[in-house]
C-alpha cells in the first residue's frame, strides 16, 4: 500500500510524524480526504480532528487550527495546539468546557469576550469528542 509521510508541529515542537495510508481532516473550505500523490496544496484547518488511516486502523488528532501543506509524498501539520487523542487530559477538557459555558451565560449580565469563550468552548469540545473518536 502506497504512503504519504505526515507531520504535525506546533510551537512546542513535534507531536507526530508517521507514514500512513490516508489523511482526513477539516479545512476551512470543506473536509479533505489526502492519499499519496495529492497536488501541492496549502489550505487552513479549522479546529477539528485529524484522521490518519494506517495498517486498517484509524488514529485521531485533535487540533486547534493552523494551516495543512501538502505535497506529493508529505503532508505537514502547523497547528497552534495539537494533542493525539492518547494525549487528551480529558478531565482537563472538561473543566475547560465548563469554564466556557459559564463564560457565555455570563456573558448575558455582562460584556466579556464572546469570541473568546467560544472558541475555547469548541477547543475542549473537539478534545472530547477526539478522545473517544466521536468523529
Ligand atoms: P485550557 O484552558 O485547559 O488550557 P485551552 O484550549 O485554552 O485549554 P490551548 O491554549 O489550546 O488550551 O493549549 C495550550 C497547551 O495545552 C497546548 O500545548 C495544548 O496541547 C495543551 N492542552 C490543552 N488542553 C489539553 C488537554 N485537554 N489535554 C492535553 N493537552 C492539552
Amino acid at each position: 500500500m502506497k504512503t504519504i509521510k505526515v507531520s504535525v508541529v506546533t510551537p512546542d515542537g513535534p507531536v507526530y510524524e508517521s507514514d500512513v495510508e490516508m489523511v482526513s481532516t477539516k479545512a476551512q473550505s470543506g473536509e479533505l480526504g489526502i492519499l499519496p500523490g495529492h497536488i501541492p496544496m496549502v489550505a487552513p484547518l479549522e479546529i477539528g480532528a485529524v484522521r490518519l488511516k494506517k495498517d486498517g486502523k484509524t488514529e485521531f488528532i485533535a487540533v486547534s487550527g493552523g494551516f495543512l501543506e501538502v505535497r506529493p509524498d508529505q503532508v505537514t501539520i502547523l497547528a497552534q495546539a495539537a494533542e493525539t487523542s492518547e494525549h487528551i487530559d480529558v478531565e482537563r477538557a472538561q473543566r475547560a468546557k465548563e469554564r466556557a459555558e459559564q463564560r457565555l451565560k455570563e456573558q448575558k449580565l455582562e460584556h466579556i469576550d464572546f469570541r473568546r469563550a467560544e472558541l475555547a468552548m469548541r477547543r475542549a469540545i473537539n478534545r472530547l469528542n477526539v478522545s473517544e473518536h466521536r468523529i
